[in-house]
């Protein structure tokens, strides 16, 4: 699953070559629930773990289109894990003071600190996302960001950060009977949003922007995954299983206990 979604640093992007409703052989949506809460209980132990070593620090990073299920992923995927040992981030439209600052002032603040896991969502990537989509910036401005994202994910990889990123692939259509199932269930419509219906009218040209920033921006340092989102139980399987592997690969240690424990008297 990690291979198929992943892609290759130097790997060309063309979203329409990547089924949005791919379950990669998984059978049923009963099978994916059960084995997600199999992960979400390894991923609670790895967590302890991590956060028992101090010694590393695991950043996620979520995008998505307006209904591509990044809240979604959030709440599915991270049930069960002490909530002491992680921190979500959402980046809303620059405040004046960030837009006063390079655009990775705010996000260098947010990076997670040793032992914890730290969820982006959204990123740095709205810097060539929507920021290029709107031409809010001049070309000359977003087209080096790529190279300086690259640069900047480089330095977190190089000091123990491992970096995970996720984009949620759904169909145009998906993303549709998404919006009119918001628009028409009452206790949905606090999530329905003008801006995701106003977004949609630029849906080939994010598509664009996707395309570029996923072929750019896969790094051996910090790859991007591709996963097939129309479906929710897969995409919280395939992003669960993921970040299991990912952090079981780092063979963390419980550290030493401190020297002396075994005498120690627990005093009445
Ligand atoms: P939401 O998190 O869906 O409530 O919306 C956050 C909004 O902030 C989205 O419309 C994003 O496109 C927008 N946004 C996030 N980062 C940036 C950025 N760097 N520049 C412009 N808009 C942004
Ligand atoms: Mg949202």
């Amino acid at each position: 699953m990690r291979e198929h979604c992943l892609v290759n640093p130097g790997q060309t992007v063309r979203l329409a070559d990547w089924d949005a409703n791919d379950t990669c052989g998984v059978a049923s949506k009963a099978e994916a629930e059960k084995e997600l809460k199999r992960l979400n209980k390894e991923l609670a132990r790895l967590q302890e773990l991590l956060y028992a070593e101090d010694k590393h620090r695991l950043l996620i990073v979520l995008q998505a289109m307006g209904t591509g299920g990044k809240d979604g992923v959030i709440k599915q995927v991270m049930r069960g894990v002490n909530p002491q040992g992680c921190l979500v981030h959402n980046f809303k439209v620059p405040t004046p003071e960030e837009l006063a600052h390079d655009f990775l002032w705010r996000i260098n603040q947010r990076v997670p600190p040793r032992r914890y896991i730290t969820i982006f969502n959204r990123s740095h990537y709205e810097d060539v996302l929507v920021v290029r989509v709107h031409n809010l910036v001049p070309e000359s401005v977003w087209r080096p960001r790529y190279e300086q994202m690259n640069q900047f994910e480089k330095l977190l990889g190089e000091t123990e950060t491992t970096i995970l990123k996720f984009y949620l692939h759904i169909t145009k259509d998906e993303q549709k009977r998404r919006l009119e199932a918001r628009r028409d269930t009452p206790h949905k419509q606090w999530k329905f949003s003008l801006g995701d219906v106003k977004e949609r009218a630029y849906w080939d040209d994010y598509m664009r922007a996707y395309e570029e920033a996923l072929t750019q921006c896969s790094t051996p340092w910090a790859p991007w995954y591709i996963i097939p989102a129309n479906k929710k139980w897969f995409r919280d399987l395939s992003v669960a299983r993921i970040i299991v592997e990912t952090l079981e690969r780092l063979d963390m240690r419980y550290p030493e206990p401190e020297p002396g424990i075994e005498q120690a008297v627990v005093p009445d």
